[in-house]
C-alpha cells in the first residue's frame, strides 16, 4: 500500500471560506439579479431598470426609486449578516421583506466588483461606495475607501461588475452569455407580472431599445399579454381563493380548456417570492388532464400567500424549491379551487355553444 504523507489541517483563509461560501449562493448572473430585485422590492421601489453586458458576467447594473440606503450603513451594505430587515431570531417567522440575513450583496462581492450609489431622501447628495470581498475599497488606487458624494436621485444603484472574475472554473462553465441573458430575462419576467405596480425595463448595455419594458399602470394580466402573448391572455380564469382552514391566501391566472402548450408553463410566488414547488407543479397538472389533449400543457400563475411561520424561509439561499406547513393539504385545497373553476367555465362555454 503507498504511503501518504499526513497533511497538517489549517485553518482556511476567511476571504478564501467566503469565496468558497458566495460561489453556493450566488451560481450565475441570474441569481445574483434576482437577490438584487428583491433587495429594490424591499426598498418599495417603483422603478427598476436593468442593464446587462456579456449576458451579466462583465456588467449587471439594477437601478431603482426605493427609499436609498443610509450614508453610515454603507461600509456595512456587504458585509455578511447586516442586514436592515431583521433584529431577533424571531423575527425570522414574520418577515416580510424577501431579504433577512443580509448574505446576497456580501457573497456578490466576493465573486464581484461592486459599486453601490444611493440617495435617501433626507440627504443632500448621492453617496458612492466600492467593494470587494466585503469590504468597501477604494475606487480609484491610492484614494481613501470612504463613500464619496455625487449627483444622484433618490433610491439606490447597484453595479456588478466581472462576475466570477476570481473563480475561473464557475466563469468557464457559464459558456453562453446568450443563455444568461435569457435567464435573466426569465427571472424580469417573472418579477414584472407578479409586480405589476412596479415597472421594469431590462436592456443589454448600448442597445437602443429595452428587451423589456413594463409600464406602473399595468395589470398582472396586461403584463402577461406583453411577456406571453394575447393568445394566452385571452383564455385566462382567474382564480381567487381564501381558505380558513389551512390559513392561506391564493390568487392566479390560469388557462382554460381551450389554450395548450407544449410546455407547461408555471409562474409560482409563495408570498412574493419565485420558488419552486415541483409537488404542486405535479399536482397542477394532474387536474388539467381531465381538460387537455394529451402531451399538451397549460399556462398557470399563481400567488399563495401563507402565513409565514408556516414556510420555512430559511432554506439555502439558492434552494428555490420551497416547503410548507400543510403542504398536502394546501396543495389538495388548490386543486380543487382549480378543478372546479376549470369545470365552472367548461360548463359555460358548452353553454354557450349550445345556445
Ligand atoms: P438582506 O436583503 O438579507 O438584508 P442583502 O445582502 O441583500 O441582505 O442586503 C443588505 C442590506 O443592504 C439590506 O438589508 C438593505 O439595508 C441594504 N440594501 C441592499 N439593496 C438595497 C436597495 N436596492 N435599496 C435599499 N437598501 C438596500
Ligand atoms: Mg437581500
Amino acid at each position: 500500500r503507498a504511503v501518504y504523507p499526513v497533511a497538517h489541517i489549517k485553518r482556511l483563509d476567511e476571504n478564501v471560506v467566503n469565496r468558497i461560501a458566495a460561489g453556493e449562493i450566488i451560481h450565475r448572473p441570474s441569481n445574483a439579479l434576482k437577490e438584487m430585485i428583491e433587495n429594490s422590492l424591499d426598498a418599495q421601489a417603483t422603478s427598476i431598470q436593468i442593464t446587462v453586458k456579456d449576458g451579466g458576467l462583465k456588467l449587471l447594473q439594477i437601478q431603482d426609486n426605493g427609499v436609498g440606503i443610509h450614508k453610515e450603513d454603507l461600509p456595512m451594505v456587504c458585509e455578511r449578516f447586516a442586514t436592515s430587515k431583521l433584529e431577533c431570531y424571531e423575527d425570522l417567522s414574520n418577515i416580510a421583506t424577501y431579504g433577512f440575513r443580509g448574505e446576497a450583496l456580501a457573497s456578490i462581492s466576493h465573486v464581484a466588483h461592486v459599486t453601490v450609489t444611493t440617495k435617501t431622501n433626507d440627504s443632500p447628495c448621492a453617496w458612492r461606495a466600492f467593494y470587494s470581498d466585503g469590504k468597501l475599497v477604494p475606487g480609484k488606487p491610492g484614494t481613501s475607501a470612504d463613500p464619496k458624494p455625487c449627483a444622484g436621485n433618490q433610491g439606490t444603484q447597484i453595479v456588478v461588475e466581472d462576475l466570477f472574475y476570481n473563480v475561473p472554473t464557475r466563469r468557464k462553465a457559464l459558456k453562453s452569455s446568450s443563455d444568461e441573458y435569457n435567464r435573466i430575462l426569465d427571472i424580469v419576467h417573472k418579477y414584472a407580472i407578479h409586480n405589476s405596480r412596479v415597472s421594469f425595463t431590462c436592456k443589454k448595455q448600448g442597445a437602443n431599445t429595452a428587451d423589456i419594458h413594463t409600464p406602473s399602470s399595468a395589470k398582472t394580466l396586461d403584463n402577461i399579454r406583453y411577456v406571453f402573448g394575447a393568445t394566452i391572455a385571452k383564455e385566462l380564469l382567474e382564480m381567487e381563493h381564501t381558505d380558513s382552514r389551512w390559513d392561506f391566501k391564493l390568487e392566479g391566472l390560469v388557462s382554460n380548456a381551450n389554450f395548450s402548450t407544449k410546455k407547461m408553463i408555471f409562474l409560482l410566488f409563495i408570498n412574493h417570492r419565485s420558488v419552486d414547488s415541483s409537488n404542486l407543479k405535479r399536482a397542477v397538472e394532474a387536474v388539467y388532464t381531465e381538460y387537455l389533449p394529451r402531451g399538451t400543457h397549460p399556462f398557470v400563475y399563481l400567488s399563495l400567500e401563507i402565513k409565514p411561520e408556516n414556510v420555512d424561509v430559511n432554506v439555502h439561499p439558492t434552494k428555490r424549491e420551497v416547503h410548507f406547513l400543510n403542504e398536502d393539504k394546501i396543495i389538495q385545497t388548490v386543486c380543487e379551487v382549480l378543478q372546479s373553476r376549470l369545470a365552472d367555465a367548461n360548463q359555460s362555454r358548452t353553454f354557450y355553444t349550445q345556445t
